[in-house]
Parts: C-alpha cells; sequence; structure tokens
C-alpha cells in the first residue's frame, strides 16, 4: 500500500492550475495572485514627516536651544508654498510632505512654542530625522507581490496602496459533492429506522468554502450502479468530483467501478493511513475524482490531507500545504498496531512554555465530535506504534 507522502505526491503531480480572472481588490481575499505585482510608483511617494513637529535646516540648529520664525503650517496632503530658508521652521503634520528647503523634522515633543510666529526648539537633530523617504516601504520597479501569493487582509492593503483596483488571480474550483449510500437521507427527509443523516456533504461544502472553492452539491446515490453512474458521470462536469462513501470492499461500493467504467483513470486506491484508507483518486483528462471513505471523520480527514493541498494547487496558492505543523509533547502514551500513519484527533495547549498535546478520546471514524473537540491533528507515522507519555510528537494545526 502506498504511503500518504506518495499518495501526495502522485495527486500534486496530476493536477494543474486553473485559470485566472480577474476580481475587484475588495472580492480578492483569500485567493492567490495569478501575476507579479511591480510597482510602478515608490511608496511613499514623497519624503514626508513621520510625527507632528517642525520642519527645520539641521544646521540651524546644531546650538540648541534655538529660536526659530515659522513660516507656514502644512497640513497632511498640502504642499508648502514656500521654500524654508535659514532660521526659519514650518509646522508640519504626520504624513505631510517635507518642504524644500528642509532637511529633517523636530517632533513637537522637543519644542517650545513662544508666540504665534516662533518656536523655541529644545534639542538639535540629525539630516533625516523623523523623516520617512520616498521609496522607503516599497521602490518603483520593484516586485512587491509574486504570483501564487495568497492574498490576506495585508496583501490587500499592499494592493490598494499602490492603486489597483482589480487584481488577476486564479479562479475557484468547481467542486462537486455527491454523497453515496442506501442508508443516507437528507436532512429534509424524516429519519426511518435504520438511517442516518447526511452529514458529509454539510462538512464538505464548509471545506470546499474554506479552501476558496465553490461547492455544487449533486445529492446523494442510492447503492444502486446506474444511479451512482449518472450522478458521478453529473459530477465529472465539474473541476473536481468529491464523493463519500462506496470505496470500500463491500458488495455495494460501487463508485471504483462506475469511475472506471466512466474512463476515470484510478491512480491510486488504499493508502497506508488511519482514518481513510480506502481513499481513492482519479484523473479523466483534466477532471479529478477523490473517493473518500464514508465515515464522517474519514471523509474530513482525507478532505484536509490530500483533497485540500490539491485544491490549493489548482487554485494556484504557493504555499500548498499551508496546515502549520509543530513539536508537542505527548501527554499520555498511544499505541497502535497497524504501522499505519494515524492522524489522532487532539488537543493541543501551552503549558509553562511548552506545547502539550492529547487525544481527544474516542478515535473511532464515526465520532464525529471528536472533531469538534480537536485543535489538531497528531501524526504518528508509518512503522512506528508506540509512543510514550513526555515523547515529542509532530502536531498540525486545524
Ligand atoms: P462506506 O464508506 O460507504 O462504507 O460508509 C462508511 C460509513 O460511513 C457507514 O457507516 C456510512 O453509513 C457512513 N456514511 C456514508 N456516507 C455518509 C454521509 N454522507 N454522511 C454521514 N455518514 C455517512
Ligand atoms: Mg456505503
Amino acid at each position: 500500500m502506498i504511503t500518504a507522502r506518495e499518495a501526495l505526491d502522485i495527486i500534486l503531480n496530476n493536477v494543474r492550475p486553473l485559470g485566472p480572472i480577474t476580481v475587484s481588490l475588495a472580492h480578492s481575499l483569500g485567493y492567490a495572485l495569478a501575476e507579479d505585482i511591480v510597482a510602478d510608483d515608490n511608496i511613499p511617494s514623497f519624503d514626508n514627516t513621520s510625527m507632528d513637529g517642525f520642519a527645520v535646516r539641521s544646521d540651524d540648529i546644531k546650538a540648541a536651544p534655538v529660536v526659530l520664525t515659522i513660516v507656514e503650517e502644512i497640513p497632511a496632503g498640502k504642499i508648502a508654498e514656500k521654500t524654508l530658508k535659514s532660521g526659519q521652521a514650518m509646522s508640519i503634520m504626520t504624513g505631510a510632505k517635507i518642504p524644500d528647503g528642509a532637511d529633517a523634522v523636530v517632533q513637537v515633543e522637543w519644542t517650545e512654542r513662544m508666540d504665534e510666529r516662533h518656536v523655541k526648539v529644545l534639542r538639535s537633530v540629525q539630516a533625516g530625522h523623523v523623516i520617512r523617504l520616498a521609496g522607503g516601504d516599497i521602490q518603483k520597479g520593484a516586485r512587491v507581490l509574486e504570483r501564487g501569493q495568497t492574498i490576506r487582509p495585508q496583501e490587500i492593503g499592499v494592493l490598494a496602496s499602490l492603486g489597483k483596483e482589480f487584481v488577476q488571480v486564479y479562479r475557484p474550483a468547481r467542486v462537486a459533492l455527491l454523497a453515496t449510500g442506501d442508508e443516507v437521507v437528507p436532512l429534509n427527509k424524516k429519519l426511518p429506522e435504520g438511517k442516518i443523516r447526511d452529514s458529509n456533504t454539510y462538512t464538505l461544502q464548509a471545506l470546499v468554502q474554506e479552501c476558496g472553492g465553490e461547492a455544487i452539491s449533486l445529492g446523494i446515490a442510492e447503492d444502486i450502479r446506474e444511479e451512482v453512474k449518472s450522478k458521478v458521470a453529473a459530477g465529472l462536469e465539474a473541476d473536481v468530483l468529491i464523493t463519500s462513501g462506496g470505496v470500500s470492499v463491500g458488495k455495494f461500493d460501487l463508485v471504483i467501478d462506475v469511475l472506471k467504467e466512466l474512463g476515470v483513470e484510478i491512480k491510486f486506491w488504499k493508502v497506508n493511513i488511519k482514518p481513510g484508507m480506502p481513499l481513492v483518486f482519479g484523473v479523466r483528462d483534466t477532471r479529478y475524482v477523490f473517493g473518500l471513505p464514508g465515515n464522517p471523520v474519514s471523509t474530513m480527514v482525507t478532505f484536509l490531507k490530500f483533497v485540500k493541498p490539491a485544491l490549493r494547487k489548482m487554485m494556484g496558492h504557493r504555499a500548498v500545504d499551508n496546515g502549520l505543523k509543530v513539536q508537542a509533547l505527548l501527554q499520555h502514551e498511544i499505541k497502535k498496531q497497524d504501522g499505519k500513519r494515524h492522524f489522532v484527533r487532539g488537543i493541543l495547549e501551552s503549558q509553562d512554555g511548552s506545547m502539550i498535546v492529547r487525544s481527544t478520546g474516542s478515535q473511532l471514524s464515526n465520532v464525529l465530535t471528536s472533531l469538534t473537540k480537536a485543535n489538531c491533528l497528531i501524526i504518528l507515522p508509518e512503522g512506528k506504534n508506540q509512543f510514550s507519555p513526555g515523547e515529542k510528537v509532530e502536531v498540525e494545526l486545524l
């Protein structure tokens, strides 16, 4: 059986980025840039003061305290009309352009106003004092942001400061979701005995949304070959089809057969992990199919570990695997027998300066509340089967 690493490599080697679209800056949050952003101006574009105070010639105040004559007031956004001459000062507000003739600003705290027209400068300063130089943040011609950068609020701020009203981003993936199983009932129907609610469709919708994709629910297919086939065929119209259930070895696990019948090339089936072992990945042209196991925890964990990186790559993000990993001290023993890579739902906390982690309890893959308690997955690698209290383990934040 292939490892999680091998499975992810196969996925990432197959999926290709989608095309670009143009969005307004106000709607660009969470997308990945599909263009490099080059500054066509300096930011700031002019030398300006970072504090309220007085623009001066630094030579004039070497022997401070010195009294200077105030010849003008410069609010932010206004340009001084005069050129500053020796013996003069201009009152200046934060963000205003430094007047010609001045080479420093003395903050108001280091001055004493004598009268309407005179200020006493109490301390000498070097040339350049409290001046923010043109290009101090961004130099004209610099590549400020690169293609593949995820747009966060701070990138939006930078793009706005460069005057970008619109940006090119990778388009969202259209992701079809298909639940399978005779026992699975939609939320708007009565729940007969022996049946269960369709939770996977909702979890997956939310996960897709969180990745910036557009989820399209195809509903639930009963375990009848023709029904699974027609719904899978419809799902293959989307960029990605995610099915849940029907990929194990039961008599009614029809998904793999149906995928093959519809011309999907199965790249792998089964990964050496728990939960989620019967995961399937297939490709038809530029359409990708993930057959996720139906148990709700398996569905979510396999999405996070395998579908999410694929969607991020398709949507152009340079950081495909964006889960933050940390080392933490395990609080109790964990044993496994199967040599698989385990993703244990965990609770990570900081205690006396170290990170500590414990399991949420039952790790059965139908216990979805274990994921609501968890803030991380504890990674127990292949091969090793016993983990002792106090041992360092790798943890991925959820
Ligand atoms: P399967 O992978 O089809 O063998 O399903 C494994 C388990 O997941 C079974 O107990 C199913 O009832 C359950 N299951 C399958 N699909 C869903 C779903 N959409 N929502 C919640 N549970 C599901
Ligand atoms: Mg089933």
